[in-house]
């Protein structure tokens, strides 16, 4: 069954000069041709896939750029096609400038009950670098009008940029009271104005903020359950652990990414076109999943979390063990201290997960499935 939506809204107040995502400025025409287009959408799914959903995700993009009666209209179509009676999660992403008391009354009428916001950091030096339009103060004011509101509250930070404090941002955050926060380094792409720039990331910087952050985390009682999210028990994002576990989601809007039951045991990736081809009703990419793929994804995403892979549930679903694919990277990673196995649950170390990468590289390199290819 499938139980987790995933919508894509792809308007931004600006557009931030390191930012790899499907977005873009929005202009009334094109919006109200993207909502025409995706209320067609999400008919057509839900009469394939009649749920009931467990959990709503609107990311961008920024969702909350969009007008009052613009989202109005977008949860009321998803309301309309799925009941939300029942529903346990429904996150709207934030741009802290796009929302006052009165928006965050009508987000939680229109049946938001989790606001994830993008402030990435609270020092206004670093803001600048971002190219963001919020400061530090309005930042954190924004974060504190959504904490007294009745939503669950995720704060984005970003790290491993030069001139940055992390760990007086991260003290900011956690001391605010946010129960949940997502920490992602800066990456830059060669597509973006950073990378055209020449833009670097520190690999020191990088290396030190993994451990500083679940440090300093951890003293407000938010604990990494996945390697980029934080949380005070109880307050882990439910519709990640979809991604996470490897439930079937569906994506819907331009660029969105979906993996559903179809075409095959393995289920098939599917890649929405971006807007152009969307509005245009171009096929999107499937990418149907073999099993060696199939025990890939479930092990590049399970690892990255606290809960781990269940590795005796793969082999049922496969018809085949780790041990036979794989048994030397199991004997070596386990050995080096970067995995470990107990009562059939393979997870990361401490180690392990801050070079997963590496783990996973070999990984590849070492398994003798048939057939197999990475790119
Ligand atoms: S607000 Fe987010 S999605 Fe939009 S341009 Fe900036 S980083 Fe990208």
């Amino acid at each position: 069954m499938v139980q987790a939506l995933y919508l894509h809204v792809p308007f931004c107040p600006s557009v931030c000069p390191y930012c790899d995502f499907h977005k873009m400025l929005r202009h009334e025409g094109l919006v109200a041709r993207y909502l025409d287009r995706l209320e067609e959408e999400i008919h057509e799914n839900a009469a394939l896939y009649p749920g009931p959903l467990r959990t709503v995700y609107l990311g961008g993009g920024t969702p909350s750029h969009l007008r009052d009666e613009e989202l109005t209209r977008l949860l009321g179509a998803i309301d309309a096609a799925w009941v939300r009676h029942g529903r346990e999660e429904t996150t709207l992403e934030a741009d802290p400038l796009t929302f006052d008391e009165d928006r965050l009354t009508l987000f939680a009428k229109l049946g938001v009950d989790r606001l994830s916001l993008g402030l990435q950091s609270a020092q206004d030096g670093t803001l600048r670098y971002l190219g963001r339009l919020h400061d530090g103060a309005q930042g954190m004011d924004a974060v504190r009008m959504a904490l007294r509101s009745p939503m669950r509250v995720n704060v984005d930070v970003m790290t491993s940029m030069e001139g940055q404090d992390l760990e007086q941002d991260l003290r900011t955050v956690a001391e605010s009271g946010a129960r949940h926060v997502s920490v992602y380094g800066l990456t830059i792409e060669a597509n973006t104005p950073f990378g055209r720039r020449g833009y670097r990331v520190d690999e020191d910087l990088d290396a030190a903020a993994f451990e500083l952050t679940s440090t300093v985390l951890a003293r407000y009682g938010l604990d990494r359950y996945e390697v980029s999210n934080f949380a005070a028990p109880g307050e882990e994002s439910r519709h990640n652990q979809a991604y996470w576990r490897g439930d079937h989601y569906l994506g819907l809007g331009p660029s969105a990414s979906a993996y559903l039951p179809a075409h095959g045991p393995f289920g098939a990736r599917i890649k929405q076109r971006p807007l152009k081809g969307w509005l245009a009703g171009a096929a999107p990419e499937v990418d149907v999943l073999d099993v060696d793929s199939y025990i890939l994804e479930r092990l590049l995403t399970g690892l990255r979390t606290r809960e781990g892979v269940d590795i005796a549930a793969l082999s049922a679903r496969t018809g085949t063990t780790l041990e036979s694919s794989a048994g030397r990277w199991l004997d070596d990673t386990t050995r080096h201290g970067l995995l470990s196995l107990a009562a059939d649950k393979l997870t990361a170390t401490a180690t392990g997960l801050q070079r997963l990468d590496a783990v996973m590289r070999a990984f590849v390199g070492s398994r003798r499935l048939v057939g197999t290819t990475v790119s």
